[in-house]
């Protein structure tokens, strides 16, 4: 017998689910008949977002106004969410941000934003859900990592910290709250098509180039194709899967 892949009647809050990879994931949930909470910082990009659910599926979406750097602001969300949808059975912590410099050349204050956004702010998220999973006697928790979760690189001191101990946490997550029967997995993007990259390609020459050489599938990858990993380990299909960081990176992780 095949298990349950279906996120039918779930609620699921996704940070950062308002563009690039946290889009692709809530519209995936959506379609598989999940309610959704986009929690992030530009309102009204998170509203089209919501919007364009309700319209295309038959599931509820709400935006929820949250920075992850104020704690306050995280338990606020949290407790928004779960009075509209009384409880969040599915948590992605999806919202990222880098800074690409040499080491030595981070200040402080920029090195805090990137490590308190992808780390701390993911930290902040679990702990805020936790009550509401252990409430209903099961959860899923989901952390984007990177390939910076793997390897290093000369500009990414910061990121690279943060995308390491993302794979770290959700670890020591997984064997903290097993016995509340909540899974608590990573994805670790390889190269994806999102206004993030763009950015990367601008700034870095050759990369567009370097990736598809260096990737054996040959190309970038889009952000639906993560989407369809973040639907298998947020259904009860992967409910033995727990502690993991799972490469979606046509095979660049694996390549010598
Ligand atoms: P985007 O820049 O498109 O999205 C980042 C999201 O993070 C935005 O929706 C933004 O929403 C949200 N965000 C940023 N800062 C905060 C904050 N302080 N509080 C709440 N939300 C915040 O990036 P991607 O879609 O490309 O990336 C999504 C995740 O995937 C990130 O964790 C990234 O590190 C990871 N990743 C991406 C890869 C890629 O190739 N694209 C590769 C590997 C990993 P708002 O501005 O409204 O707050």
């Amino acid at each position: 017998m095949l298990g349950d892949f279906s996120l039918k009647g779930k609620v699921a809050m996704v940070t950062g689910g308002n563009g690039g990879i946290g889009k692709a994931i809530v519209r995936g949930f959506a379609s598989m008949g999940c309610h959704i909470a986009i929690a992030a910082r530009n309102q009204e990009k998170s509203e089209i977002a919501a919007e364009e659910i309700r319209r295309d599926f038959d599931v509820d979406a709400i935006p929820v106004k949250m920075d992850l750097l104020h704690e306050d602001k995280v338990a606020e969300a949290v407790k928004k969410i779960v009075s509209h949808f009384s409880r969040i059975d599915i948590l992605v912590n999806n919202s990222g941000i880098n800074i690409r410099k040499m080491p030595q050349d981070y200040s402080v204050e920029e090195w805090d934003a990137v490590l308190n956004t992808n780390l701390r702010g993911a930290f902040i998220c679990c702990r805020e859900v936790f009550p509401s999973m252990k409430a209903t006697g099961r959860g899923k928790v989901i952390n984007i990592g990177s390939m910076l979760s793997i390897f290093g690189g000369a500009l990414l001191a910061a990121y690279g910290s943060s995308k390491g101990g993302i794979l770290q946490f959700t670890k020591s997550l997984a064997v903290a709250w097993a016995r509340y029967n909540i899974q608590v997995n990573a994805i670790l993007p390889g190269y994806i098509n999102t206004e993030l990259t763009k950015m990367a390609r601008v700034e870095i020459t050759g990369l567009e180039q370097n990736v598809i050489a260096r990737t054996p599938a040959g190309r970038w990858g889009e952000p639906e194709e993560l989407a369809n990993c973040a639907v298998f380990l947020a259904s009860p299909a992967s409910d033995f899967i727990t502690g993991v960081g799972i490469p979606v990176d046509g095979g660049y992780s694996v390549q010598m």
